[in-house]
């Protein structure tokens, strides 16, 4: 496909898979139209890039289906100023769509592989401000905490204490919350001492694996 080719899938993806599905944040929005998707997934899927699915990324590890990263990415009420945290990097996608809408990014991932080919790609892509290191992200990432925001994009048995504690007054969490299989997106929002927790909804994303997450990958 030409390059032009991708433009026109893209903007095809955010009116079918994401506007109509009730995606209203415009910002968002243009990050999606932007952000080059298929430049993060393999060669051979190279035309799946667009559909309306997750895609493996290698090592077992997918990258979300477009409809998720944007209702995620909706949630976390980005104005450009955040500085924002993400667990599991995975192809950087996700990492690349919030450094269009934040200030900052910092992402954890635990596989190296992976780190590496999203730092490539992402420093091929321009973007300066995405800063990646390889490690458990249960822990979260404490010599850069607090954060505004913070991202987690993959599936965890609970809301790792460190994450919680490394937010803002007034930041977002957004993580899947359940068992290996399914999830329930949740949304927490530090107020003061206390969190304010939402069920966003249903999904199922590969485990985070970690001394707070699953032990062991299925
Ligand atoms: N956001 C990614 C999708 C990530 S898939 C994208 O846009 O492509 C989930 C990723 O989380 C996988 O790459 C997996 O290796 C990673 N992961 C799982 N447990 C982790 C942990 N404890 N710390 C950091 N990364 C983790």
């Amino acid at each position: 496909m030409m390059k032009d080719n991708y433009a026109i899938s893209r903007g095809r993806m955010v009116s079918t898979q994401i506007i109509n599905r009730g995606i209203s944040d415009e910002r968002v929005l243009e990050a999606m139209r932007k952000v080059p998707r298929h430049r993060f997934v393999e060669e051979a899927i190279l035309h799946q890039a667009y559909n309306d699915h997750p895609l493996p990324i290698g090592e077992k590890q997918t990258i979300s289906q477009p409809f998720i990263v944007a209702f995620m990415t909706q949630s976390l009420e980005l104005t450009g100023e955040e500085k924002v945290l993400e667990i599991g990097t995975g192809s950087g996608y996700q990492a690349a769509i919030l450094a269009e809408l934040a200030y900052s990014v910092y992402s954890i991932e635990r596989k190296s592989v992976l780190a590496k080919m999203a730092k490539d790609v992402l420093q091929s892509l321009n973007y300066y401000n995405v800063y990646i290191k390889i490690g458990d992200g249960t822990h979260g990432w404490r010599s850069e905490a607090p954060f505004d925001c913070i991202i987690v994009t993959a599936a965890s048995p609970d809301v790792p204490l460190a994450l919680k504690e490394q937010l803002k007054d007034g930041g977002r969490l957004v993580i899947p919350v359940g068992d290996q299989c399914n999830q329930k997106l949740m949304k927490i929002t530090k107020k003061g001492r206390n969190y304010k927790v939402e069920e966003l909804l249903m999904c199922r994303f590969v485990p985070l694996i970690g001394k707070y997450g699953f032990q062991d990958e299925r």
